[in-house]
């Protein structure tokens, strides 16, 4: 079956007959929906297949929900019931198809450049929201450079679609002669009828796809990355009205880029190169800076006379570092409470002491700190959630060695 959709990729509105309409359950969206399969003679609006998504649609105005092939019938879903016999009118969203369009014919172009310059078979491609892929195999190439790779073959898109060249459909019964030119990725298991071949600049592809008539509809294919995958090679790209949409996309980025850097584009990278350079250089500062303050405070606090019954200290950054030195410094006979993280928030907490201390006090000042930690020896450890309640915590110690001290 080729539907009017295949026949005439062009026509955006068509009457037909409804030939059955039944209430069902399906899944639209991943949600069980129940609504109406509504089957009709003919329709212009295509479903997924070949790669391609499915079309907006509408019958009598209506949106179609959701849209399939099951065998040579057109399955249209809807949320109204349509009598059988009547004529249906339909309507697609032509600015969605004619994208889908641009992009799919874009990707049989990429695909027989692939093959016809550099021998690599397409593997896979996907229609995305914002770009196309392409998956090709270079695995009988040694070594390739991809950049050189992509800036050839975007060349040589691009000059096929300045040649403009015919973009044909041809029908072939199964079993022709004709169809073993043709490029497949092997047919649905339940197709029936013709089978339809789209040609371009040499190539013969079998698909079930709609496709613009002409190349010089494609406007321009734009590359905008390339990747290695295992053995195979990803490419992603822009065509059509896609290439103006995403060249304002990056373009509006530019500007804004230029307004916080305070620079024209042209200085990006210098500019943000050289803050990356100062940042790294600030942070090692820092460091250093934390590892300092860290070995002062813990001279402060072995000078004092008598010594502290404990100490408490909280620091804003993350403090790995400066818990390092500044407990080893302070040595284990002093018990300390030393928090790091947002004053308010989420941080870490250890708390050092005599085993037996650490022990009793250490989960009830964990569990104020709404953490989880766990004891090894003289010092407690853990993540906690609500740094806020330090001073809880101190208030727990202070009254512990008021006790003590009774
Ligand atoms: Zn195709």
């Amino acid at each position: 079956m080729v539907f009017k959709c295949q026949e005439d990729s062009f026509l955006k509105t068509f009457s037909t007959v409804v030939k059955s309409c039944k209430p069902v359950e399906v899944q639209i969206d991943g949600k069980a929906k129940k609504c109406f399969e509504v089957v009709l003679e003919d329709t212009i609006i295509f479903p997924e297949g070949g790669g391609q998504p499915s079309d907006i649609g509408y019958i009598d105005q209506m949106k179609v929900l959701k849209m399939c092939r099951r065998g040579a019938e057109a399955v249209h879903y809807m949320d109204c019931s349509f009598r059988e016999g009547n004529t249906a009118s339909l309507e697609i969203d032509w600015e969605t198809r004619f994208d889908h369009m641009q992009q799919h014919s874009s990707q049989h172009l990429i695909s027989a450049k692939l093959q016809q310059i550099y021998k690599f078979p397409t593997t896979s491609w996907s229609l995305n929201k914002d770009d196309t892929m392409v998956e090709f195999d270079i695995s009988n190439t040694p070594k390739i450079d991809l950049l050189r790779l992509l800036s050839q073959l975007e060349l040589a898109v691009n000059e096929e679609i300045k040649n403009n060249s015919p973009v044909k459909v041809t029908l072939f019964e199964p079993g022709d002669p004709g169809l073993q030119k043709a490029v497949t990725r092997g047919l649905p298991a339940d197709h029936t009828g013709p089978i339809r071949v789209v040609s371009m600049v040499g190539d013969e592809n079998m698909c079930c796809g709609t496709h613009i008539d002409t190349l010089s509809r494609l406007q321009m294919v734009k590359i905008v990355s390339i990747a290695p995958v295992k053995k195979k090679v990803q490419l992603r790209f822009v065509a059509g009205d896609r290439v103006l949409k995403d060249f304002n996309v990056r373009l509006a980025r530019e500007r804004n880029l230029s307004k916080l850097l305070q620079n024209g584009a042209a200085d990006h990278e210098v500019v943000v190169s050289n803050l990356l350079k100062n940042s790294k250089l600030l942070e090692k500062n820092l460091k250093e800076c934390s590892l300092e303050v860290a070995s002062l405070m813990a001279r402060e606090v072995k000078e004092q006379n008598p010594p502290p019954k404990f100490i408490c200290v909280h620091r804003k950054e993350d403090a790995n570092g400066f818990a390092r030195v500044f407990l080893s410094e302070v040595g284990k006979d002093v018990i300390k409470l030393l928090t790091w993280g947002d004053e308010k928030g989420a941080g870490q907490m250890i708390f050092e002491g005599p085993e037996d201390v650490v022990a009793d006090l250490g989960p009830k000042i964990c569990e104020i700190l709404g953490g989880k930690g766990a004891a090894r020896g003289g010092r407690f450890q853990g993540a906690v959630s609500a740094l806020k309640n330090r001073p809880k915590a101190t208030q727990l110690l202070s009254e512990h060695f008021e006790l003590v001290q009774k």
